[in-house]
């Protein structure tokens, strides 16, 4: 069944001006050529998760300040049965030059995929005008182009994954999606380097991600009322301000539910900590991550380890969750005392996106370095919201987030993202040296808001979208 999400609409002024005059001049001038080109058309972004991860995490205000600029931009979501799941995932770790689960990836695959697709099309074809603008989003809906395609919809296809090299493993998944994507107008992708060398580059795009700093993840909260929505969470002990978020739509939102723990006693208000914010996925290297932390932070530090990823049970199109999360409390259980009693993992409840999001907030907000440790990635939206937070960020030099981190500027990059021990030596500078991470984190700031904020990706796809429609060209 295709659900739709209620995004809400937004207002993009006050966005914009957080992103400083030249960009309200842009957005203001994209958004009048936008509606008049759209004449009537609707945008329709499908993806096949409403919650959880970056796709989803930026669809949502993307839609909901589009609709309050004036365009009828909407975002549905197509489902699948746990086979049309295992394959994707398949796609995404190959992709991202990864076995995964080693299974294969032939004719019965693609036939999995595209029945999956077929019955997803039905429904949509029915929601979808013959004339909308179509962005899919992602290797679970690029089967969905030559459909969509065939009945004239101008399609845009947007590739959120990908590896700067690509070995034969990420070349089999692109053999996969290719004869897919290959029908769309358009095909996105987040960095040139991540772009596939069998795309004819005049049918490429590159756009890179953003965020919102306004949404509860992102918008200013005090230092009290960060400690209390830890506390409200049960991820901090310590009373604070009232856990309280302005939610999308304006209103007032309240931090409730608890967050679910693996630890051994609760963090104080008096403790320091290092926080990875992931999904529980393996190219995240949560093991890397605890692992490294536990060699060489915790012995000469006092600091903690706080890896924040989602409830689980709650991210329907990753399978793997589950694993990935059991093995990284397996592995932090066989800790030494001293040093296990100062890792915690989080699972944090997904009911509520927004007030998943304030928690999320909070825990980058207080965190004394952030570090995004992981193994590939496309862009790497968490280190865009940690430096947005003027946090000291230590993250892989792989995928965007070499287009984010300016090296000992913006926050320190890791060239080998296996190397523990280079790991663990840059937390400990910016756990010791108080000077470099202000500095660090003041330009992290900066360099957000000249690149990276949704008035960006705004412009962008209004460009992109222009030449798909022929002028004075109305709907149907
Ligand atoms: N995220 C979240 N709650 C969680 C874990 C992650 O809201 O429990 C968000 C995170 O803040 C970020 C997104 O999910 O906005 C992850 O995006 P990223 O590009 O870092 O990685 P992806 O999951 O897309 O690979």
């Amino acid at each position: 069944m295709i659900t739709e999400v209620d995004t809400g609409s937004r207002d993009v002024e006050r966005l914009a001006q957080l992103a400083g005059p030249r960009q309200v001049e842009l957005v203001h001038g994209a958004v009048k050529r936008g509606r008049a080109r759209l004449a009537g058309r609707a945008v329709v972004n499908v993806n096949s998760t409403a919650r959880g991860g970056g796709v989803a995490e930026m669809l949502l205000p993307l839609v909901a300040y589009a609709r309050g600029a004036g365009i009828d931009c909407r975002w549905l979501v197509i489902e699948g049965d746990p086979e049309f799941f295992s394959i994707t995932k398949r796609i995404h770790n190959r992709v991202h030059g990864a076995p995964g689960d080693g299974g294969p990836l032939d004719a019965d695959q693609r036939a999995a995929y595209e029945r999956t697709l077929a019955l997803n099309y039905e429904e949509l074809s029915e929601r979808i005008g013959p004339r909308d603008v179509v962005i899919l989003h992602d290797p679970q809906t690029a089967g969905l182009a030559p459909m969509l395609a065939d009945t004239g919809n101008p399609v845009i296809w947007r590739c959120h994954v990908g590896v700067d090299h690509p070995n034969e493993l990420t070349r089999s998944a692109w053999r996969f999606l290719e004869p897919f994507a290959h029908r769309a107008d358009r095909i996105v992708f987040s960095r040139r380097q991540l772009a596939w060398d069998v795309i004819d580059p005049a049918r490429r795009a590159i756009i890179a991600p953003s965020i919102d700093p306004l949404a509860p993840k992102n918008q200013d909260l005090g230092s009290g009322v960060a400690a209390g929505i830890l506390n409200a969470a049960g991820l901090r002990q310590g009373s604070g301000g009232q856990p309280v978020f302005e939610r999308l739509d304006g209103s007032r939102g309240r931090v409730q539910s608890r967050a679910a723990l693996c630890e051994d006693a609760p963090l104080t208000r008096a403790d320091r900590y290092v926080l990875q914010v992931s999904r529980w996925d393996a190219l995240k290297d949560p093991l890397g991550v605890i692992e490294g932390f536990a060699a060489h932070v915790a012995p000469a530090t006092d600091a903690h380890l706080v890896y924040a990823g989602p409830d689980v049970t709650a991210v329907s199109d990753d399978p793997e969750g589950a694993d990935v999360l059991l093995a990284a409390c397996q592995r932090r259980a066989a800790l030494p005392d001293g040093i296990r009693e100062r890792v915690h993992l989080a699972l944090l409840p997904m009911d509520d996106l927004q007030e998943n999001a304030a928690v999320v907030n909070a825990l980058q907000r207080t965190a004394a370095v952030v570090v995004q440790k992981s193994l590939a990635e496309g862009f790497g939206l968490t280190v865009a919201e940690a430096m947005w937070k003027a946090r000291p960020v230590v993250a892989s030099n792989i995928g965007g987030i070499g287009d984010q981190i300016e090296h000992r500027r913006s926050g320190l990059l890791l060239d080998d993202p296996a190397d523990l021990g280079s790991y663990g030596a840059a937390v400990r500078v910016l756990l010791e040296d108080g000077a470099l991470t202000a500095s660090l984190g003041r330009a992290a700031r900066e360099r957000v808001r000249e690149r990276f904020l949704g008035t960006h990706s705004l412009i962008d796809y209004l460009a992109l979208i222009e030449p798909l429609i022929r002028p004075g060209e109305r709907a149907a």
